[in-house]
């Protein structure tokens, strides 16, 4: 008879973010009648990583952690990641705060950036689905962790990171400011030569060999085939 309230609260977090997310359009619309459309694209992509994130991340918080590497350098690159690929770009958008550092691309170049949200979304949604109750947004082991070798880990190590790459990469061509759209990509890269090493290394102390056999047959960042 009692019945389970989490898909009811997972759902009032999404319907919020949704709402908030809309508002936000509406204001951007109305401040910056400027803005072009390869900006609607980004922001159009950013609601969408939201919608596909924040039910995980709802489920994640339920889920024990039994080892986190949280340090100052991990709370760096994700505060990192936090300011550039969304406060900036949101304050930039709504504002226009940083217009003094905008640069103009031509039409074929938004193009590919907006045509790049589209494998973008499928292989961060991917990723998430496969590594379900095992993602956390920072370097942890929870309980139960298993390691995720199937799905579209079968092939890549870190197609979760890959997807962000596409992503970061793809944020200058549709955001033209060296602040709101160019920063992510050093802010990125820091992520990905700095912690990818160590979130290796935690999942080798957890798993031991089951990773070393893993990585022999997955590769990092492009999908290893043959035997
Ligand atoms: N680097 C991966 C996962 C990012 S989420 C990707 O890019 O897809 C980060 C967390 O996922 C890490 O802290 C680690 O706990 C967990 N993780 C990473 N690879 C995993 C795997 N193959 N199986 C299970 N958990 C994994």
């Amino acid at each position: 008879m009692c019945a389970d309230h989490r898909p009811l609260a997972r759902n009032g977090i999404l319907i919020a973010s949704v709402a908030a997310g809309f508002a936000l359009l509406v204001y951007i619309l109305v401040r910056r009648p400027d803005a072009g459309w390869q900006e609607f694209v980004w922001f159009a992509a950013f609601a969408a990583t939201f919608v596909i994130r924040v039910p995980h991340a709802a489920r994640a918080r339920k889920g024990a952690v039994v080892e986190a590497r949280k340090d100052i350098q991990e709370r760096t690159l994700l505060s990192g990641m936090f300011l550039t690929m969304m406060l900036l770009p949101l304050i930039h958008l709504a504002t226009g705060l940083f217009s003094v550092a905008d640069y103009d691309l031509p039409a074929w170049v938004r193009g590919i950036g907006a045509v790049a949200q589209i494998p973008y979304l499928w292989l961060f949604h991917r990723s998430h689905a496969d590594l379900g109750l095992n993602w956390s947004p920072g370097l942890e082991v929870r309980q139960d962790h298993r390691l995720v070798t199937a799905g579209i880990y079968a092939r890549i190590r870190h197609p979760m990171y890959a997807s962000i790459w596409i992503t970061a990469l793809a944020q200058p061509l549709l955001i033209h400011n060296w602040v709101a759209g160019g920063l992510v990509v050093p802010a990125f890269a820091a992520m990905w030569f700095l912690r990818v090493p160590r979130e290796e290394a935690l999942m080798r102390d957890r798993f031991g060999a089951e990773y070393d056999a893993y990585t022999a047959r997955a590769g990092r960042l492009w999908p290893k085939f043959g035997r």
